[in-house]
């Protein structure tokens, strides 16, 4: 006998109809003998709806009073799916995240889970009871209601799985798996069976946003086994979806999993700065001061050696502030120029079976080339090779890559 944490995301319990194709899949996992603990999303569009609702009273509403808000649209599903199974026969108890001591700091709209007490859920699993769990929400120390940022049901889920110790977390999403690359830029991509943990949290991170990154952090550090399926239709199909396991030979034979692509994406330069310890710093301590992140970097070799120039990439939204920094900056240090540009994106090839094989970068490197594009910034880690290019090459190199690379062909 199993314990399965199953968590519904909005699409998926976005109407009756849907809720009730959420109740018999969940029905027909208990009646295989396990036991199932529920995490569900509001319903779709709800969460934008009561945002909505707060900012035609105030632009910036009060973060404790938004979490309140925000918090009744989980609320909302918890009940309409276990009324939905007690309809089937399937006994059935709700719960908010506060009922079930989901407690979190007090970071309201982005707070972090702390610790989950899962007494009561145990309690109700065996008296044979499917828990339904408010996702997306918590309780701090003062009883406050807490919501954990948008998209945060995943990692109720996982957190959920973790303090129950259960043998699997599935998430159900309205696609049915990972693929090897978004199937809007590449038809061809591929639904892969198997991805290791380390795999997809450089997918996460770099735009595939298939899991939150968060839930997959959680899931790594607690060693939560995820799995990825395609939601309940009417119809009662049932795919395996994609397992995110922590077993390297999962991979075996595919040395590169997937290509990542984010839009994300802004460079700036700061050009003839003098070659000198600290300059580094003082180029990118400012930056960090005002809470942008910087992603590559890069510090050229320029002939004269006495100056240098030195690029590094930024969230495009950070980017018009990142220029005025770096235009301050470039005065104190008698800097030539500043450049930048926001029509960039990067590109990654991910996999862990790099590690093992020489000749993937040049491999990559050749392919971009026959199709004429130009790489910008290039940056490597043990299982990822990023490049930089101008955003109208992000499809094209996309797809030049899954070609190269061949993975549409089954692993
Ligand atoms: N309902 C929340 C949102 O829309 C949380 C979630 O769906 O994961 O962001
Ligand atoms: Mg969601």
């Amino acid at each position: 006998m199993s314990l399965i944490v199953q968590k519904y995301g909005g699409t998926s319990v976005g109407s009756i109809e849907r809720i009730k194709a959420v109740a018999a899949r969940v029905r027909t996992w208990r009646e295989r003998g396990d036991r199932v603990v529920v995490v569900v999303s509001a319903m779709l569009g709800e969460t934008d709806r009561l945002v909505a609702l707060a900012k035609a009273i105030q632009a910036r509403p009060n973060p404790r009073e938004m979490d309140v808000l925000l918090s009744t649209g989980e609320q909302v599903t918890i009940a309409l799916l276990s009324m939905a199974l007690e309809d089937l026969g399937c006994p059935a108890k709700s719960y908010t995240g506060g009922q079930v001591h989901i407690r979190t700091d007090s970071a309201h709209n982005k707070a972090r889970i702390r610790k989950i007490d899962g007494a009561r859920v145990k309690a109700d699993l065996d008296a044979g009871c499917v828990v339904v769990v408010a996702g997306f929400q918590g309780v701090d120390e003062a009883g406050d209601i807490t919501t954990l940022g948008r998209g945060g049901s995943d990692t109720s889920a996982v957190a959920m799985a973790a303090a129950l110790g259960a043998d699997e977390c599935q998430i159900y999403t309205d696609v049915d798996g990972v693929y090897t690359t978004d199937p809007r830029i590449e038809p061809r991509a591929r639904k892969l069976n198997r991805i290791t943990f380390e795999e997809m949290l450089e997918m996460a991170s770099l735009g595939s946003k298939v899991l939150q990154i968060r839930a997959v952090e959680f899931a790594g550090k607690y060693r939560v086994p995820l799995r990825v399926l395609p939601s309940p239709k009417f119809e009662d199909e049932d795919g395996e979806g994609t397992l995110i396991s922590f077993e390297e030979e999962a991979v075996e034979g595919a040395v590169i999993s997937g290509i990542a692509s984010n839009r994300d994406e802004a460079k700036l330069t700061i050009l003839g700065v003098p070659d000198q310890p600290g300059v580094a710093h003082k180029i990118l301590g400012p930056i960090a001061e005002a809470n942008i992140e910087v992603d590559m970097i890069i510090q050229n070799v320029t002939a004269d050696e006495a100056t240098t120039d030195f690029t590094f990439t930024v969230h495009r939204n950070d980017y018009e502030r990142a220029l005025e920094i770096l235009d301050t900056t470039a005065r104190s240090l008698a800097a030539r120029e500043v450049a930048g540009d926001d029509r960039i994106v990067k590109i990654s090839l991910v996999g862990v079976g790099m590690r093992s094989h020489a000749g993937i970068a040049s491999k990559m490197f050749a392919a971009l080339a026959k199709e004429g594009i130009n790489i910008q910034m290039i940056s490597t880690s043990e299982i990822k090779i990023s490049v930089v290019v101008d955003e109208k090459y992000l499809e094209l190199g996309v797809r030049a890559l899954h070609q190269a690379f061949e993975l549409h062909h089954g692993d």
